[in-house]
């Protein structure tokens, strides 16, 4: 293990987002409760089809509290899917959103909020982070726009590790390497900072420990807690400070050739930090540390372990793709520790879409 020197001395601007986090095993109990705190009295619950019977058993322990259930959160936010839940809101009396579920759900909570500043109470039920960032991806006519907006943030977020039981072990896998990615991009980004930088370290390590657990045991409920409680941290680090290359890439392969969200950053992930492995190198070394010394080796090797799935082809992606999606990357890259060149972005999505190991970054 390499020792650190903590650096004190180097200067920073922290914002941590303002949410409250009702942490536990049964908390999802606490909803009514955290309603009043909201001042909420007509909630609108909103869910995916596939969790529809979850949001209706919530819906039912409400009583009069809840407004009704909306259960067509759909990927990626379509503008049209927001006006229709909008209407539901307005026809239900509602004065208050609960999303219950993924990152689509909440996506759908933000996007009503955005629109009229409404409470959010988000129950969330997979790794992704979206929960607790003031960031909102939605698409109109095919096109993916992000906003960023304080009426966005959700105000109280409820992890009851007891919903993620269910969740697939695949889905579990590659979400949680969606938060680690949230996380390796945080402890090298511009605006980093180290209030940040140890959320994000402590995620990592917290989720590289309870997903092979999660693997094996699905419903071992200290490792579900544990995942959780990592997914937490390493959304709080995405929504403080801001993404580089990975994230780029990640919306360049969702956006532009509908790429699985998850998936997509499973399968970049150990890509992009062997790519910024030497532009970063002290900035990832704890993260280093914790797959035994190369980064994207290490994660690489992990996930292949955890049965995920490893190459860009098996998501779908074309070869005859990859130079256009290394032409979008690069037009307007976000800040990158490490310069964004069209030849070394063509070569990773070369080895990403094939399945290869990366490079070695040590
Ligand atoms: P998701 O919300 O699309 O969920 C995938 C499927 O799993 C859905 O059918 C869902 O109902 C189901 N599911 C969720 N939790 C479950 C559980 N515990 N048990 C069983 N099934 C469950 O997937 P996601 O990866 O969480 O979210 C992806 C979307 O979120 C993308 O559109 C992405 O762009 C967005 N996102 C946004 C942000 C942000 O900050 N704005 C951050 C991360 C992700």
């Amino acid at each position: 293990m390499t020792q650190h020197t903590p650096q004190h001395s180097a200067a920073f601007t922290c914002i941590l987002n303002p949410a409250r986090i009702v942490f536990g095993a049964g908390k999802r109990g606490d909803v009514a409760a955290e309603l009043d705190r909201l001042g909420v009295t007509r909630a609108l619950v909103l869910s995916t089809s596939f969790q529809k019977a979850d949001a209706d058993a919530l819906a039912e322990t409400l009583g009069d509290k809840a407004a009704g259930v909306f259960a067509n959160a759909t990927m990626h936010t379509p503008v049209e899917v927001t006006e229709t839940a909008m209407s539901a809101y307005v026809a239900a009396g509602a004065d208050g959103v609960i999303a219950l579920g993924g990152g689509s759900t909440i996506g759908l909570g933000k996007a009503i909020a955005y629109r009229n500043d409404c409470p959010q109470l988000v129950v969330a039920t997979t790794y992704a982070g979206s929960e607790v960032t003031p960031i909102l991806g939605q698409t109109e006519n095919g096109v993916k726009t992000t906003v960023r907006a304080a009426s966005i943030l959700p105000e109280t977020v409820i992890y009851d590790p007891e919903l993620t039981l269910g969740l697939p072990v695949g889905m579990s896998v590659t979400s949680g390497l969606n938060a680690m990615a949230h996380a390796v991009e945080g402890v090298y980004a511009q605006d980093r900072n180290p209030i940040a930088s140890m959320m994000a370290i402590e995620g990592v390590r917290a989720l590289r420990d309870a997903l092979p657990v999660i693997a094996k045991t699905p419903a071992d409920a200290v490792a579900r807690g544990d995942a959780l409680y990592g997914a937490w941290l390493c959304g709080t680090v995405l929504g403080a400070v801001g993404m580089a290359l990975h994230h780029k890439l990640c919306h360049v392969l969702g956006g532009s050739f509908d790429l699985p969200h998850a998936e997509t950053h499973s399968v970049m992930l150990p890509h992009t930090a062997a790519y910024n492995a030497g532009a970063a190198k002290e900035a990832l070394q704890p993260l280093a540390d914790l797959f035994g010394g190369d980064l994207g080796v290490g994660l690489w090797q992990f996930a292949k372990d955890l049965g995920a799935p490893m190459s860009l082809r098996d998501l779908g992606l074309e070869e005859t793709d990859l130079d256009r999606a290394a032409d979008i990357a690069v037009k307007n890259p976000y800040w990158n520790p490490r310069p964004v060149e069209r030849d070394a972005t063509r070569a990773l999505l070369g080895r990403a879409w094939e399945g290869a190991p990366p490079e070695s970054g040590t």
